[in-house]
């Protein structure tokens, strides 16, 4: 029920929730707290945010001057940089879209977004000159492209006319710039999904969702980001915004620190060390790069206390490792490009606290518990809500203030469920509101009218110490409909049989949840955030052929 307008009203600022807002705030209250960045150049950078509030209003006047006006579509295809911040501030707080595009996308995937975007200028490092190169021809609404380089970076020729140097951009232009104010309703930034099945498609954040997922992720519940913290977001920028932190983080105080290109395991841990990094947040795969390199060389961490995971499901392996092995909290957290991203952050209760470590870590384990900002329920396939019991699974759905309502240019109609976004995942709600995924929809294997999820076969295979990466997809039975098959990548160096890990599920799960089969493969398909590509992995096998009992 919707009441008319109340006869009192308060009477308060009538204050839009504007990105530009958070920079603002940040250079002026926390203008010393430092911005770090390894560079694609290789050096490391370093500056405050008050230089980086003042390199963002002499950017927006670079853009007006190229005649970007409010709600137009400026891209980048860039790492995590302080140049990148600069154009997070700069285009949004100037009235115009930030479209953050993932450059491990296949080209023609990229050419299509930049199109449906109608981008109108392209920022882009050093790294992705080829690549652009190879677009420009087919991307003819693009007026712009600015290399983010030094001038001596700067290619002698190119393929793209008028290819501009972005630091020749901010020399020319001056930082006496005020940022506008509009309806904080007004589009902010845009990212498209993964899209394993059909086109990408565009989720387009508004400044009041942006500024509202910033406060909300930086809650003491959820990422608790503060002025005393060291952040590494290891998630890239163009992977949901690498989850808020470039605005959670400025609006907190805390130091940034960028890791630009370099995202393997030496590079991370030195970048941790030098810059006594506290806090960090990154899929399941940079972590196993990270923890394998520190195992090999025996290494620890001096500074680094705190970690989000999440994109994909945290195993209770690289839990215990990283919690018993090198001290570091994980918050386990589930979200989505539709959602901003923060869902959910698993972090404990008061009444937890006395329970047994292991207890403790079951609850952890779970995807965690929901934001203020997200509410969500689980439903059976005729959408009726099912009990939060902890073992009841079903369809999640979400809603809020960073939930989207539709997709850009409402590509695929409407989503929503009677006011609700469907997620796609299946999961459990226990009775404190923990939330734990079971699969994504598509993934879960239809046994017998049953399902079975697979992301417990996985967690229970890469807790075998010779196992280093597993995924589980469902196989078409004659009988059963489906039948699990474990893919495996094993530790490099170590061995372990097909009958040695079945026989190590014994006990660990219901006997018609055991695997049908194993097989061995060099590595998994990685799709462009890091996360195991299973249509490519169920396409390979598909002519597999189970073991008949
Ligand atoms: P994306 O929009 O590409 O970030 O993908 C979102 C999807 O990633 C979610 O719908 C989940 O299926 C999956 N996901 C995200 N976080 C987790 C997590 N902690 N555990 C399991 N799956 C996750």
């Amino acid at each position: 029920m919707t009441l008319p307008q109340s006869p009192l009203m308060g009477q308060m600022m009538n204050q839009p929730l504007l990105v530009s807002g958070i920079i603002e705030f940040a250079a002026r209250h926390f203008g010393d707290s430092q911005i770090v960045s390894r560079r694609v150049e290789g050096d490391i950078h370093r500056y405050t945010y008050r230089d980086c509030h003042q390199r963002a209003r002499r950017l927006a006047n670079a853009l007006h001057g190229m005649g970007v006006a409010l709600g137009d579509r400026v891209a980048t295809l860039a790492w995590n940089g302080y140049r990148h911040l600069e154009a997070y501030y700069a285009v949004s707080g100037s009235g115009a879209v930030l479209h953050t595009i993932n450059p491990r996308l296949h080209p023609e995937q990229i050419a299509y977004i930049v199109n449906h975007a109608e981008d109108q200028v392209l920022l882009f490092d050093l790294t992705f000159l080829p690549a652009v190169e190879a677009m420009s021809a087919i991307c003819k609404q693009v007026k712009h492209y600015v290399l983010m380089c030094d001038r001596d970076r700067m290619p002698a020729e190119s393929k793209i006319p008028g290819l501009l140097c972005y630091e020749d951009l901010i020399a020319s232009h001056s930082d006496d710039y005020e940022w506008p104010q509009f309806d904080e309703n007004s589009a902010c930034t845009l990212c498209y999904t993964s899209g394993t099945t059909g086109n990408p498609k565009g989720a387009l954040y508004s400044h009041r969702s942006t500024v509202l997922h910033a406060y909300g992720s930086a809650l003491p519940n959820a990422l608790n980001v503060t002025s005393r913290d060291a952040v590494l977001p290891v998630v890239p920028m163009f992977h949901v915004n690498a989850w808020g932190l470039p605005y959670s983080v400025p609006l907190s105080g805390a130091k940034m620190v960028f890791p630009g290109a370099a995202l393997d395991g030496k590079s991370l841990y030195d970048l941790f060390e030098a810059e006594q990094v506290t806090f960090s947040a990154g899929v399941p795969t940079v972590w196993l790069g990270l923890i394998n390199f520190m195992l090999q060389n025996k290494l620890k961490f001096s500074s680094f206390r705190r970690t989000v995971i999440g994109g994909s499901a945290c195993s209770p392996a690289m839990m215990n490792t990283l919690m018993d092995e090198f001290g570091v909290e994980v918050i386990h957290a589930w979200g989505m490009t539709e959602m901003s991203p923060l869902g959910t952050a698993g972090v404990l209760m008061g009444k937890h606290r006395e329970l047994p470590q292991d207890e403790q870590r079951k609850i952890l384990l779970k995807q965690g518990h929901a934001v203020y900002g997200v509410d969500m329920k689980i439903v059976d396939d005729d959408g009726k809500e099912l009990p939060w019991d902890g073992s009841s699974y079903g369809h999640l759905l979400v809603k809020g203030p960073w939930v989207i309502s539709a997709y850009y240019k409402d590509e695929g109609g409407d989503p929503l469920q009677n006011g609700w976004f469907p997620t796609g995942d299946v999961a459990t709600i226990d009775a404190d509101g923990y939330m734990q995924i079971t699969d994504r929809s598509k993934d879960v294997i239809k046994s017998g009218g049953e399902w079975i999820g697979t992301i417990d076969l996985e967690n229970i295979a890469v807790s075998h110490p010779a196992v280093m990466q597993a995924a589980c997809i469902g196989i078409a039975h004659p009988k059963w409909d489906e039948r699990p098959l474990l893919v495996i990548v094993r530790r490099p160096g170590m061995d372990v049989s097909r009958e040695e890990l079945l026989a190590f599920y014994e006990g660990k799960i219901a006997k018609w949840w055991l695997p049908d089969d194993v097989v061995f493969a060099d590595a998994l398909p990685l799709g462009g955030t890091g996360k195991v590509q299973k249509n490519k992995l169920r396409e390979q096998y598909k002519e597999y052929k189970l073991p008949t009992a």
